[in-house]
């Protein structure tokens, strides 16, 4: 079922928000970073505000938040224009979001994020405010690029498992969210060749001689079209199951 009223909090006014029954969040985290010559600098925070937005219309009681536009991008600063918090700001912003909300009550939160580097904020920021507030429950959806490819049959993608910054998923998601702002014309990419079980910490221009990973020129629409639907999907899927057992942490099996 679909949401008659906008649920997006920004678009809000005080009167709809106490007509609504709103008992749960989604909070959008991307970046603001370069990602190549064929895809916006606002790559990652419009993929998770379209997730967001999609999911939180196709649930019950969910508040759509205002996307968090910064990101942590340090290692990714090389290439012009990176508008980066540091790990220790953004935990802080996201723990003073999640107090905000249970400050009014909302005690259920949704994270999805668009970008790597956020990841070690949301889970710092996460596991801290809910050691000393477990009553406010918080999911995230950590890295929808890693979820999608596991979500779709294999042999979607053609190259690198369409992993990569500005590579062929995130190439094909943006052409399905925001088609109008990618110029596949302007589409290169390299794959590194990293080690399979140790993490290497590179800085994104050791990597990226162009500023982009995977190999954009394979991305299609109808990959993104895929990704997207199979992530909304699966997120709607999770937040009826966590509402169904009052977001209890051990689901019922
Ligand atoms: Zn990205």
């Amino acid at each position: 079922m679909f949401a008659l009223v906008d649920n997006r909090l920004l678009r809000m006014t005080g009167h709809l928000l106490k007509e609504g029954y709103y008992d749960k969040a989604v909070l959008p985290v991307g970046a603001t970073e370069y990602h190549g010559e064929h895809l916006p600098f606002g790559t990652d925070s419009l993929v998770s505000e379209s997730l967001a937005e999609a999911v939180s219309q196709r649930v019950d009681g969910m508040l759509c938040l205002p996307t968090l536009p910064f990101g942590m991008s340090r290692h990714y600063s090389s290439f012009p224009i990176a508008l980066t918090l540091s790990t220790g700001t953004l935990t802080s912003v996201l723990k003073e979001i999640m107090e905000s909300l249970n400050q009014h009550g909302m005690k259920r939160l949704l994270i999805i994020n668009g970008h790597d580097g956020n990841i070690p904020a949301i889970e710092a920021a996460a596991r801290e405010y809910r050691t000393d507030h477990p009553e406010m429950k918080v999911a995230v959806l950590e890295a929808w690029w890693v979820t999608a490819s596991e979500l779709l049959p294999k042999g979607t993608f053609d190259a690198w498992e369409g992993l990569g910054h500005g590579g062929e998923g995130e190439t094909s998601i943006m052409l399905r969210v925001a088609p109008q702002l990618v110029n596949m014309s302007r589409a290169r990419g390299h794959i590194p060749n990293l080690p399979e079980h140790v993490q290497v910490k590179w800085l994104f221009k050791e990597i990226a001689p162009d500023g982009v990973t995977g190999d954009p020129t394979k991305a299609t629409s109808e990959k993104g079209i895929l990704m997207w639907q199979a992530l909304v999907d699966e997120l709607v899927d999770f937040v009826q199951k966590m509402d169904k057992s009052g977001w209890e942490i051990d689901l019922p099996k």
